[in-house]
């Protein structure tokens, strides 16, 4: 095929579908009429045992203009697509998704549902999955980091509906409910060896580079999965991971020696709220927030902010807050700070902000700007610590928390039903929902 490598690169992925997929910009632009020799091998539940299948892309969509969610439904009503559970029951051949078909757009579909659980993957029904500021924000710049067509949702909880053939199955069973981790390193490289499988070179992230939890139905290995505590909520078992953003963030100023006792936080947002409440829980009794919102900064106090700074008003001057620092510190600065924007403004904010030796934790990645003064970390001995996800370890504090009930959200979370997802995006992006965390429920 003469695009097989703009295909890939399209894709971006290992596995790239062998022949048209009518999705991708390549084969959306290929204008070849009719591809019937090349297919997209899938795997089908009949009769209970599977029989490997090849997809007929050329004979479903011709010239490959079709629009995605056409495609799809067509294709798996033509082969009866389906995936069962062990006991042999036909499921679903189709299912909702909310997908990034091309860059800065998002659709509600229809689309086959995954093929059935491969090795020691288990399928999963998502009951709960939170959209992330990382994937506004993916939207909105068009970043390339996520290459459409894509399923993204990295924050999701759901039931085991069917598993592989190498699951333990004393372990894990059908109807269990788990909270995958979407961070998977690849355990084999030295960053890992050493412990920060968060910063892994090889890692792959579900909804990113691979479909992740904005469907019914999304699939992950059982090596990244962890058991819902009982008696946590899906919202609260779904809020996992943004919860482990901020502990990681926490547990980075602890790591340079700080005692977190007193610590200003940039951004109300989810990561900013959660890492109040981790800070708080982590020993700081005195916590600054700054936002340019209201509501969020009322959330804030709420939470046990002991003060809260509205970024736009006088307040919110650089030189006002080099005084506010001083003020709450005795005249030292923050132990800690943690940037949960990361824009140059934010960045340098943190940094000003903390005592000499102070750690500012950059965790938000809305720019790429470092607008800081060297002489301002060499004559103070600042420490500035980049913090990207978290590592399992974080993971399961995060779980431990929510089980022991220490981290309130259900106050600034609102569910919505998954066939609104797409519109929610919209709303979202133009700050006409006002919600601080959106979670999706396919069930809706
Ligand atoms: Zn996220
Ligand atoms: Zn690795």
């Amino acid at each position: 095929m003469p695009f097989t490598d703009d295909h890939r690169r399209d894709h971006g992925r290992k596995r790239v579908p062998e022949g048209l997929c009518h999705v991708c910009k390549t084969c959306r632009g290929a204008g070849v009429p009719h591809v019937s020799s090349f297919g997209h091998r899938s795997r089908t539940w009949q009769g209970g045992k599977f029989r490997a299948g090849l997809i007929d892309w050329g004979r479903v969509a011709g010239n490959g203009t079709l629009p995605v969610h056409t495609a799809w439904r067509t294709v798996a009503s033509d082969l009866d697509c389906t995936v069962g559970n062990k006991a042999g029951e036909l499921a679903m051949s189709t299912m909702q998704a909310v997908m990034l078909t091309a860059p800065g757009v998002v659709e509600q579909v229809t689309v086959p549902v995954p093929g059935a659980p491969e090795g020691d993957e288990v399928l999963i029904r998502v009951t709960r999955a939170g959209i992330c500021g990382s994937e506004l924000e993916g939207v909105v710049t068009k970043s390339p980091r996520r290459k459409p067509p894509l399923i993204m949702g990295h924050e999701f909880a759901g039931v085991i509906e069917a598993v592989g053939p190498d699951v333990d199955t004393a372990r894990w069973r059908v109807g269990d409910r788990v909270v995958p981790n979407p961070l998977m390193p690849c355990g084999q490289c030295r960053t890992c060896q050493r412990g920060r499988t968060n910063a892994c070179p090889n890692r792959i992230l579900l909804g990113l580079h691979r479909d992740g939890g904005h469907a019914e139905l999304a699939k992950c290995s059982v090596r990244h999965l962890h058991r819902t505590p009982s008696g946590i909520s899906d919202d609260d078992a779904a809020t996992a991971e943004p919860l482990a953003v901020a502990v990681h963030g926490v547990r980075l100023l602890g790591e340079a020696g700080v005692l977190p006792r007193s610590i200003v936080i940039f951004g109300a947002g989810t990561i900013g709220l959660l890492a109040l409440q981790s800070a708080r829980l982590a020993g700081a009794t005195t916590t600054v927030v700054i936002d340019r919102d209201p509501h969020r900064l009322e959330v804030a106090s709420r939470l046990g902010a002991t003060r809260v700074i509205d970024a736009r008003t006088d307040d919110g001057s650089t030189d006002a807050l080099g005084r506010l620092a001083l003020e709450m510190t005795d005249g030292e600065g923050f132990d800690g700070a943690l940037d949960c924007v990361g824009v140059g403004a934010t960045r340098a904010g943190a940094v000003r902000m903390v005592a000499p030796g102070g750690t500012a934790v950059w965790i938000g990645s809305a720019a790429d700007e470092i607008p800081v003064r060297g002489m301002e970390l060499v004559l103070n001995e600042k420490r500035v610590q980049g913090a990207y996800s978290y590592t399992d370890h974080d993971f399961s504090a995060a779980l431990g928390l929510l089980a022991a009930g220490r981290v309130e959200l259900t106050s600034w979370s609102k569910v919505y039903g998954l066939g609104e997802g797409a519109s929610l995006f919209t709303r979202l992006l133009t700050h006409t929902e006002p919600c601080i965390k959106a979670l999706l429920d396919p069930r809706g």
